[in-house]
């Protein structure tokens, strides 16, 4: 990002608004970002800074005032019957303590409940099925038309072809001609890939020299566009259903009597879910799962937490970009892009040498970052790694950074870096 303090803010919005446009288009349609969503979410924040300051200079194509998000090419378009929103972000507790708080004022000081769910990192997806069959699969595109990719939803098995008959009495079972199932069943979710398939992709990737997906949800994406359902059926991707809607409308009262509907009549709904009748109860929610993620077989970035009550919601309302009774808690990021500056080489307690990188400092998930691992030569190769690139650095469960991507766009002078280690040498001694 090259904005400067002394820029006009016309000139500063100009600039981050083609920026943001041009990142939306390497997330969205090429699943191939050049910069971490850290950095990606800061500029959007500028943006917003910018424009709030200067409320004349907002205009309605703004992507702080509309969903991210394009058609790619060679997909028939559709458009949703309503529109597929995005969420906003809280970064702290305390910002969500201020949206609880907002949403009670706005609310009438109504009391209502939450529900806080796993925000799983993936990609949203309208579920259309007439009379209980599944008539067609959308992607929340632009959240006004999104691309008709019903072939590939077809292959994710939990997908149901047919709506399930519950034998629990729910009450939404009346109506529809194919007995107890509403006319028009509408079900939101959030495609995935599970952790071990999007490590498969990427390996089989390397083997055929093709750039690696940065992260699952790039990966669930970039599979999702495929135009061969063959490639996509062996993505094995997945999907936790969140959203309801019959014949365009809620369809119940309250949000967690629409969860359980689905779950009653064979969607898969994430189990993680909590009814909380507090704001604490949702914070409480948010630190354990803080601390828990790691042990999940999916990527999740944070918590969403929406008001459970449909009455309250709908007065709540929604801008153009997302809806007032919802928010997303993030937690701290974990990937970042930063800049290599050097190849050095350390032995370990055990003798075995291991490249390192040296990194232009960044911030990352609360430490400040200047060095990662290279782990081996193999490795390096793998990574195509030069000094001076960019790349994307990542700390997951384990304590010490990896190198997993070179950005290779951002590549302006080539410096190979001489990789003197036999692989033999770079390899963990048995001990
Ligand atoms: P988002 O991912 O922050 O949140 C909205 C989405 O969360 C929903 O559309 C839905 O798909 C999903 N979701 C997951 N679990 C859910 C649940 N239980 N209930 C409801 N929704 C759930 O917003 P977005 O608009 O999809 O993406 C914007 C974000 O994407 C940015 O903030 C940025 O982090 C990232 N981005 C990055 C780049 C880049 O170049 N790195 C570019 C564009 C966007």
């Amino acid at each position: 990002m090259r904005t400067s303090k002394t820029q006009s803010p016309e000139k500063e919005i100009e600039q981050l608004r083609a920026e943001l446009l041009d990142h939306d288009y390497r997330y969205y349609v090429l699943s191939e970002p050049t910069v971490s969503d850290v950095e990606y979410d800061t500029m959007m924040k500028r943006l917003k800074d910018i424009e709030d300051a200067h409320p004349e200079l907002i205009t309605p194509d703004s992507p702080t005032q509309r969903v991210s998000g394009q058609v790619a090419a060679g997909f028939e378009e559709y458009l949703h019957k309503r529109p597929m929103l995005s969420l906003d972000n809280s970064y702290s507790i305390e910002d969500l303590r201020d949206w609880a708080r907002r949403s009670t004022k706005l609310a009438g000081e109504r009391e209502f409940e939450y529900v806080a769910e796993l925000k799983i990192d993936g990609l949203s997806m309208s579920l259309v099925y007439e009379d209980g069959i599944l008539a067609r699969a959308v992607t929340r595109g632009d959240g006004v038309r999104g691309e008709v990719v019903t072939g590939n939803a077809k292959t994710i098995r939990s997908v149901p072809l047919k709506i399930k008959a519950s034998d629990k009495g729910d009450k939404g079972d009346k109506g529809g001609k194919s007995g107890d199932i509403p006319a028009e069943v509408e079900v939101r979710g959030e495609v995935y890939l599970p952790n071990e398939v999007f490590e498969r992709i990427n390996r089989e990737r390397e083997e055929q020299e093709i750039p690696v997906f940065a992260n699952p949800r790039n990966a669930a994406a970039g599979t999702m566009r495929q135009l061969d359902p063959r490639i996509v059926s062996d993505r094995k991707l997945d999907i936790f259903c969140y959203q309801l809607l019959f014949d365009g409308a809620p369809a119940f009262a309250t949000h967690n009597e629409a969860l359980e509907w689905m779950d009653h009549h064979g969607f898969k709904v994430n189990p993680n879910r909590r009814l909380c009748s507090s704001i604490d109860d949702v914070i409480s929610y948010c630190e354990e799962w803080g601390e828990k993620r790691d042990g999940l077989n999916y990527e999740i970035d944070g918590v969403v937490v929406k008001v459970n009550q449909m009455a309250v919601q709908e007065e709540l309302g929604s801008t153009a970009k997302s809806p007032r009774w919802a928010i997303a808690y993030k937690y701290p990021a974990r990937q970042v892009s930063t800049r290599l500056l050097d190849v050095i080489y350390q032995v370990g307690r055990t003798g075995a040498i291991t490249p390192v990188a040296v990194l232009e400092p960044v911030q990352l998930a609360g430490t400040t970052v200047s060095r990662a691992s290279l782990h081996n030569s193999d490795e390096m190769q793998r990574l195509g790694v030069m000094k001076g690139d960019w790349v994307f650095i990542e700390k997951s469960g384990e304590i010490i950074p990896q190198v997993i991507k070179v950005i290779v766009e951002k590549r302006t002078v080539r410096r190979p870096i001489s990789v003197f280690l036999p692989t033999a040498l770079s390899a963990r001694p048995a001990s």
